[in-house]
Order: C-alpha cells, then structure tokens, then sequence
C-alpha cells in the first residue's frame, strides 16, 4: 500500500467498516474517522430495520446484487465471531393478487439469478406452516433472511479499528476536503473554549479522504469542490410497534411484493433482534434531514430539496405513489389496514408509534431515483454517494469494494 495515512469522513456503518478494512488490510496505515455526533452510527445505521437482506430484488450484476450477497457472508461471520445479537428468522414475501402473483415470478428468478439459498415458492397453506397468521395467495419463501443489531455491529467493527491503531474522532464535522498536491487537507468544525463553532485544519495531512457521509453526502462533496450531483433528497420512514400481546402473531419478516409503481416497498412486518415487532416503514419527503421529531423542519434541508429540479421531477412522476404514503403518514388507522391486509389478526389497538428513519435518498437531476450503489473516486477522494438499503447487510463488502477502489493505482 502507497498511501499510509487516510481520512474517513462519517462514523456509520459504512465509514467504520471502510476504516476497519483499511487496518486490516495494511496495519501500519494511519486511520482517522471523522463523525460529527457525539457517538457512532446516530444516522440510517441507527434507525433502521435491522434486516440482514438475502439479496432477492437486485438486478444480477449490479454492484447491490454482488456486494449483498459477498456482504452477508462477511456479516455472518463477523457477528458468529464476536458474539452479535443475530437472528436467522427468514422473510416471506406475500402475493395478495394474481398480478402480484405474476410478478413474484420475476423476483424468484432474480433472487435465483443473485444466488439467494434456500428458496421456495409457497401456495396458501404452505405459507403458514412458515407464519401461521399470514394472509395472501403465494409468497417467495428466503429462510435465511436474518436479523441484526448494527449498532452494535458498528461499535465492535470500531473495536477493531481502535485494536489495530486507527483513531475516531466524535464531535467533529468536516466542512469540506482540500486536495493540495499529494495531499488532502481536512477542515473541521469544532467548538472553540467560548463554544462558538469554528473552522479550522485537522491538524494532519492525509494521503487519500473516503467520505461515507450519508444523508450529507451532496454536500460534503460540492463544499469540497466535488459535484454535488446526484443530490440526497431525505425521505423519512415512520415505524409502529406491536404490543407484546400481539407480537406472536409475526415470527420473521413478512413483506408485500413490490410494486413498480411505487418508489418504496410499502409497509412491512418486521422482527427485531431485541422481540419488539415493527411496522412499516412507510416512505414521505422529510423537511429535515437529521431531525427524528414528528414534526421536525430544518429550513436548510427544504431549501436544498425545493431548489432541486430533480425533485420535482419526481414528484411530478410519483404523486400517485405520494397519495398512498401520505394516507400512513397522516393516519394510524390506514397504517394498520395496510399490515392487516398480511396479518389480518393485528387490531387497530395492536399498535403504538415507533421510531423515524431518514433515508438518504440519491435523485438523479432528470428525477430518476439512482437506485445502485454509487461510488466514486475523484483524484485522492473516494466518495460514497448512493448507499440506500441494503448497504448496512452489504457494509463489510462495500468496504473491500471502496478500499480497492481507495488503493488502485
Ligand atoms: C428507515 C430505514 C430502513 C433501512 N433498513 C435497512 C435494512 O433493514 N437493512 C439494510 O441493509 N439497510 C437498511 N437501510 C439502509 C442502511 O441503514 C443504510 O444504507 C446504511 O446505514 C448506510 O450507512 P452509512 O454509514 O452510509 O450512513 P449513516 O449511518 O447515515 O452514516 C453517515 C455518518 O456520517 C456522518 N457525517 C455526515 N456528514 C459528516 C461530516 N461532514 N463530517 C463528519 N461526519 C459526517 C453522519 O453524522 C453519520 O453518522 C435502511 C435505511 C433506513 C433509513
């Protein structure tokens, strides 16, 4: 390895694994991570599902569907090494109508095509032999859909990190990357003895910079003079969670097939590795991007997202898709009817308010949802600029994928 000193720029999932991956690969490199949290994996790490995704809906080839697959191998093996909470619970994913039906077809052959193990196509009775509660025609049966804790996942992956000699900063932002000659210079936002928030150098120069910023990927990447394209719009993903009483009526994951028409998957059921039971997440434009609150706006967030001409591209394409969401968004009532229509036995009591994710969604300027994984290395920065579901389940793959990227040359 050429490069002995590199920054990484976010303390999620993504940027410790790419730092983890870094010692490992060449102890004597020096590895600093930047989060600007007081602690690891407070973003989409923290507030996520917690699946550990097969790999069925991908399309063969693309990096999602190969670094899925390489990354739940890896996962597996990491959480059985050090002891992390992980449950083998399996998914179902249910047909209610012929169409459906038809298109579950198409899932199988893709989840086939990814090398997804274990699957099987199950008729009425079938499938609840698998959830005895579930309603439906058919489903794709993957038995070795799993869950985990990745937050706990990220801690230990910094357990290594900090074993093998890499730093992690918390506490500190980088407002921007400056490249100059062979050298990347990082300028940190820190609060000074008056707590006044200051800019200033990191002190340390840097070989190479990988950012796995997140929901502040576009930003990171103009500050630093790097396109700001494609931009992160942030949609936010309410949960419900099932009462203990109702929580035998789901054992593993039951999710809908999903439609074409619509850019999120819909309501789901979710097991979690703690017992709790979740429900949804259902998918509406955030007006904020860290903001977890109900009623959470960060005018800097809406300004960024109204002045984006690919989000009212895709507005303009998906308000259909928008009227379902919003009915969940504003409505406990239609949120249940939607996970009723897969566990009719789920009453309307069933449920109280979770917790809020915030995606960071890649929108391409046309309005097209970047759906792949993007990353991308411009001179002595490899930037990750798309890593929506299933990056947490692909990290540690992601991680062999960017530090290739990181050492190639
Ligand atoms: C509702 C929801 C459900 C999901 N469910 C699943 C699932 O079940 N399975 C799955 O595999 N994936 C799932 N995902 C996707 C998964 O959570 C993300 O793909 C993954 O966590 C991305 O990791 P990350 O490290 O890139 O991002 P993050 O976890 O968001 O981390 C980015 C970090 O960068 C920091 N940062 C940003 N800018 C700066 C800066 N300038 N300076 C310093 N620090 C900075 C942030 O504070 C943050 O900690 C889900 C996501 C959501 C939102």
């Amino acid at each position: 390895m050429a490069a002995q000193r590199i920054a990484v720029v976010g303390g999620g999932i993504l940027g410790v694994a790419v730092a983890r991956e870094i010692v490992r690969r060449d102890p004597g490199a020096q590895v600093t991570v930047f989060e600007k949290e007081d602690r690891l994996a407070a973003h989409q790490t923290g507030h996520n599902s917690g699946v550990v995704h097969a790999g069925l809906y991908y399309t063969p080839g693309s990096l999602k569907a190969r670094l899925c697959r390489r990354g739940v191998e890896l996962l597996t093996g990491f959480v059985a090494d050090r002891g992390i909470a992980y449950e083998e619970c399996g998914k179902l994913v249910v047909a209610q109508t012929p169409e459906e039906s038809a298109r579950l077809d198409g899932i199988e052959e893709r989840a086939r095509a990814n090398g997804v193990p274990g699957l099987r196509v199950l008729d009425g009775e079938a499938m609840r032999e698998v959830e005895p509660q579930v309603a439906g025609l058919r489903a794709l049966h993957s038995p070795h859909t799993a869950i985990v804790d990745y937050v706990a996942m990220t801690e230990v992956l910094a357990e290594d990190l900090r074993a093998a000699g890499g730093t992690v900063r918390l506490r500190t932002g980088v407002a921007r990357l400056e490249t100059r000659g062979s050298e990347v210079h990082v300028q940190v936002l820190e609060r000074d003895a008056s707590g006044e928030v200051v800019c200033r150098d990191a002190g340390e120069a840097f070989d190479l910079a990988v950012t796995c910023a997140g929901l502040q990927a576009d930003r990171l990447a103009a500050a630093s003079g790097l396109s700001s394209d494609p931009a992160v719009v942030p949609f936010f993903g309410d949960y419900m969670l099932l009462a203990p009483s109702a929580r035998p009526l789901v054992r593993g994951l039951i999710y809908p097939v999903p439609d074409p028409a619509f850019p999120f998957l819909g309501v789901h059921l979710t097991k979690r590795v703690d017992g709790e039971v979740m429900v949804g997440p259902n998918a509406f434009l955030s007006f904020a991007r860290e903001d977890y609150r109900p009623l959470g706006v960060t005018p800097r967030d809406v300004l960024a997202t109204a002045a984006y001409p690919g989000f009212w591209r895709f507005s303009a394409a998906n308000w259909r898709a928008a009227t379902r969401e919003v009915r969940t968004a504003v409505s406990r009532r239609w949120f249940v009817e939607e996970a009723r229509r897969f566990v009719p036995g789920i009453g309307a009591g069933d449920v109280r308010p979770g917790p809020r994710g915030i995606r960071a969604q890649a929108l391409g300027r046309d309005g097209t949802m970047v759906d792949d994984f993007v990353i991308e290395r411009r001179g002595r920065v490899v930037q990750v600029r798309n890593a929506p579901s299933p990056a947490a389940t692909s990290s540690m793959a992601i991680a062999e994928h960017v530090v290739d990227q990181a050492l190639a040359d």
